[in-house]
């Protein structure tokens, strides 16, 4: 397999972009190697300037749920391209969305779109420290909220990736209110809480994705909740990743949890930019214009990301592929451990829904501190080997893997395959 022309444009991009790159993960920095140039994407598979065509475990990090240039989708974008591109006034687009997305999540009444996760976060934890008027909040080791300055501490995806703790240029002050717990650790939450009188809120990844895979122990979620409400502060269940995508009403739906502020993004913009927060109407009328909470966005609501979120949710909701998603997942959670014991590579499998990844380690993995005890040079041996074999996987052990409703019994017959030959050069 040949990577010449990603290699040439590597090498043009260096120029005038960091790294090449407009996100850092993509620079494959822990996996070694230079990045891949993608062309084309058309379904489950994804094909790079080279020619090379891959099976797509990592789907734009998650929102191509449906797989790539869904036909549906595609006639809903051309026909609001039509119409145009952005207007600065609300749309039809706007409240047929928003109507989809409440009706999804039982505590949420009232919904405001932006650009991105990270977008979404911060104005939901604004939101949290308006309503209650305090101005701590919690969050948890390895989990990935955005690149907000307030929680780029103890962060996890692509600062795990690059061992960075925290970020440069984030002033002290700016991360001053901001506590960390561990994961699926109770204790540790009302450790900060026995401390502090001023927390708004605890933030969350309800399954985190941003560590590898890390699933939330029997309860924690639903007594974490009933905990962080009996004193007086938010759960803010971040859930950019998880939402549509493990079941149509997230992970709050499975866990049958509520949050009491809700971030969304990836899946609902269809692999557009948009982000959400919602919460009750109560919490919702602190948000400008109805409140003193002051958030906004030129192209806030914009009709073409509207109409990309509004078609793959209504197709998602018709295909319902959770079940599916959970019995895929299953079969290479198999292929992944039946592999790594022919070959002698000690591995863990963690997964959820259409959420899977392999750490390369011993350790049962329930937080950021096990997670990290994965051999990432393991891991860079098996993505290479797997690129070679045509999966185009995370190029960090810190991501998760991704399923979409496209892949084929083919498909996953060269999954299968691509992992024998990878844990063969892992051994
Ligand atoms: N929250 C979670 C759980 C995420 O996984 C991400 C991105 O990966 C974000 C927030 C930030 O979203 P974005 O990259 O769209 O700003």
């Amino acid at each position: 397999m040949e990577f010449k022309k990603s290699q040439e444009l590597y090498n043009k991009g260096l120029v005038n972009l960091v790294g090449a790159v407009n996100s850092p993960v993509r620079a494959f920095a822990s996996v070694g190697g230079n990045p891949l140039f993608i062309k084309k994407a058309k379904g489950s598979k994804i094909t790079d300037v080279d020619n090379n065509s891959y099976i797509d475990l990592v789907l734009s990090y998650g929102p191509m749920i449906l797989g790539h240039r869904h036909k549906k989708v595609e006639k809903a974008i051309r026909k609001a391209l039509k119409k145009g591109y952005s207007f600065g006034a609300s749309t039809k687009g706007e409240i047929k969305l928003a109507k989809i997305v409440c009706d999804a999540f039982l505590g949420m009444d009232k919904v405001r779109f932006v650009n991105s996760g990270t977008e979404a976060v911060l104005s939901g934890i604004r939101l949290a420290r308006a309503y209650t008027g305090k101005d701590k909040i919690i969050k948890f080791a390895g989990c990935y909220h955005g690149h907000q300055d307030a929680l780029l501490v103890a962060a996890g995806s692509g600062l795990a990736t690059l061992s960075l703790p925290g970020s440069k240029g984030v002033p002290e002050g700016a991360v001053k209110n901001t506590l960390i717990a561990n994961y699926n650790d109770l204790e540790s939450v009302k450790a900060h809480f026995e401390a502090h009188d001023d927390i708004a809120g605890v933030i969350l990844e309800p399954v985190a994705g941003n560590m590898g895979v890390v699933t939330p122990q029997d309860g924690f979620l639903k007594e974490l909740k009933e905990y962080v409400n009996s004193k007086g502060a938010l759960l803010i269940i971040d859930e950019v990743m998880t939402g549509f995508r493990s079941k149509f009403g997230g992970a709050q739906e499975l866990f049958d949890v509520e949050a009491d502020i809700t971030c969304l993004g990836k899946v609902i913009g269809g692999g557009f930019p948009v982000g959400a927060y919602g919460a009750s109407n109560e919490i919702m009328e602190t948000v400008a214009p109805l409140g003193g909470m002051y958030q906004a966005g030129t192209l806030s609501g914009n009709p073409i990301a509207m109409a990309a979120g509004i078609s793959t949710l209504t197709e998602l909701k018709k295909q319902n592929p959770y079940e599916k998603f959970n019995e895929i997942a299953q079969i290479i959670e198999v292929f992944l451990l039946e592999s790594a014991k022919k070959h002698g590579v000690e591995i863990t499998v963690n997964r959820f829904g259409s959420m899977i990844n392999p750490f390369f380690t011993d350790v049962t993995v329930t937080n950021f501190k096990e997670a990290q005890t994965s051999d990432t040079k393991k891991y860079a041996t098996f993505f290479w080997e797997m690129t070679k074999n045509g999966v185009f996987l995370p190029p960090s052990q810190f991501e998760a893997w991704f399923l979409s409703s496209a892949l084929t019994e083919n498909d996953i017959q060269k999954i299968a395959n691509a992992i024998d030959k990878s844990m063969e050069a892992v051994s």
